[in-house]
């Protein structure tokens, strides 16, 4: 079939009908690209409802407007296809990666990853990059002729951003010249790939600065006191609309910042590429280094936002509190899994490698999940709020949903007495019964 973007692609964009193709090979689709197919799987799949429920950086409980794992995909994906829009790049593309690029993503954010890492070290190690290839590769079961949801090579590269030398070696044995060997050959990956890693690093430095102030945890004072960039956006902004103020000035200083960092990502990478003769992707990827990317002056400002908000946002004492819950959550469920398999649907205890199937599961979970698998199974929550939310007065999970909900959490009891102190890690020896058949996400395997 055409592709419609055919005639506006450059030549070093990717191309779908030039695809190094799925692992199951499959008739394309009548009126689809596969990069459009890719994405539309990505939409219709399990693990991309279940962001909606997972952390970005406030937990899921503390606040309706926070950015969730799914509203930040969702501005990955805008941002991107901006981008990829100027610089002539596939869109379709960069869409499907950006879209699918947190789906391997834990619970509770980072500190899920870091505390399911720590439980893994012995055992692979866990990291969400790779889980997010498991997931597309394996774990999603909706099609009848293969497990995952057998995507194109050039969305599994986007995907795997990173990759440590002794993963990749595993992947590569699996999968020869597949989307392992780039961090063994050390070559690039397509440029639409490149541009999903900026667009998430620009989304996430522009949403963390609003939730940070959102949440009271960061102010305005101290941003303009401490990031000189922030500072410069606040004065451009207040010399466009002089009587602007509180909020709607902090919306306008982030929205130009932002607009400044696509233009300047659109033009640093022009003049990169304009000098060179790249005939097609394959030139993209043998080209020595990475050719999307940031100038000089914005990228030092672009890391000198990071680390503040890494100082001061994520290292903040309120978030480090729940952090250290969500990290016991997580490490508790870990234990409670491994002793007593049985626990987990029989997709995950019938596999071989415990440990991998643990973490899968757990890996899978939302946030509210967890915590309510931690109560299940301890009959105490270190999140109360969280474990507190009622599963089944969501907007927007469908009936099904909700029913599948109801009948799982039919067994939840009360805690039966008042703990003096910390309980145990370990299950009770008669944690309400699990119901079969059902994934803890309410949809049948
Ligand atoms: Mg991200």
């Amino acid at each position: 079939m055409t592709d419609f973007y055919d005639s506006g692609l450059a030549p070093y964009a990717s191309d779908p009908l030039h695809s190094h193709g799925r692992i199951i090979l499959e008739q394309p689709a009548p009126t689809r690209n596969d990069f459009q197919r890719d994405r539309d799987r990505i939409v219709h799949s399990s693990a991309f409802r279940r962001l909606v429920y997972k952390t970005q950086v406030f937990l899921n409980h503390e606040g309706d407007l926070f950015r969730t794992r799914l509203t930040h995909s969702l501005e990955v994906a805008q941002l991107a296809r901006s981008m990829a829009r100027a610089l002539a790049l596939h869109e379709d593309l960069v869409e499907a990666i950006a879209l699918a690029h947190d789906l391997g993503h834990t619970p509770f954010g980072h500190a899920g990853q870091d505390a399911l890492n720590q439980c893994m070290l012995d055992h692979g190690g866990f990291e969400h990059n790779l889980q997010s290839l498991r997931v597309v590769d394996f774990l999603e079961e909706r099609y009848a002729l293969f497990d995952g949801l057998n995507l194109t090579f050039e969305t599994r590269e986007g995907i795997l951003k990173h990759c440590g030398l002794a993963q990749a070696r595993e992947l590569q044995a699996r999968e020869p010249g597949g989307v392992g060997a780039r961090f063994i050959d050390r070559t690039q990956p397509s440029l639409e790939a490149q541009l999903c890693n900026l667009a998430d690093e620009i989304a996430y430095n522009a949403h963390d600065i609003d939730d940070g102030v959102r949440s009271g945890l960061l102010s305005i004072e101290q941003l303009r006191e401490s990031v000189p960039w922030f500072e410069h956006y606040c004065r451009k902004t207040l010399a466009l609309y002089p009587s602007i103020q509180g909020r709607r000035w902090l919306f306008e200083t982030i929205r130009l910042m932002l607009s400044e960092q696509v233009y300047d990502v659109i033009e640093t990478t022009r003049a990169a590429l304009a000098p060179l003769e790249l005939h097609s992707v394959n030139d993209v990827r043998a080209y020595p280094q990475a050719l999307v990317n940031f100038s000089v002056p914005m990228q030092e400002a672009s890391s000198a936002l990071k680390q503040f908000l890494s100082a001061n946002l994520y290292r903040h004492p309120r978030v480090l509190q729940t952090t250290e819950q969500a990290k016991e959550i997580i490490k508790d469920l870990f234990l409670a899994y491994l002793h007593t398999p049985s626990e987990m649907p029989e997709s995950f205890h019938g596999r071989h490698d415990r440990e991998r199937s643990v973490a899968d599961y757990i890996a899978g979970m939302t946030d509210r999940f967890a915590a309510k698998e931690h109560q299940r199974l301890s009959g105490w929550s270190p999140l109360q709020n969280a474990a507190d939310l009622p599963l089944d007065h969501q907007p927007g999970l469908g009936l099904g949903r909700a029913r599948a909900d109801k009948a799982l959490w039919s067994g939840l009891q009360p805690n039966p007495a008042p703990l003096p102190s910390r309980p145990s890690s370990h299950p009770r020896t008669n944690p309400p019964p699990h119901p079969r058949g059902e994934t803890p996400f309410g949809e049948p395997t």
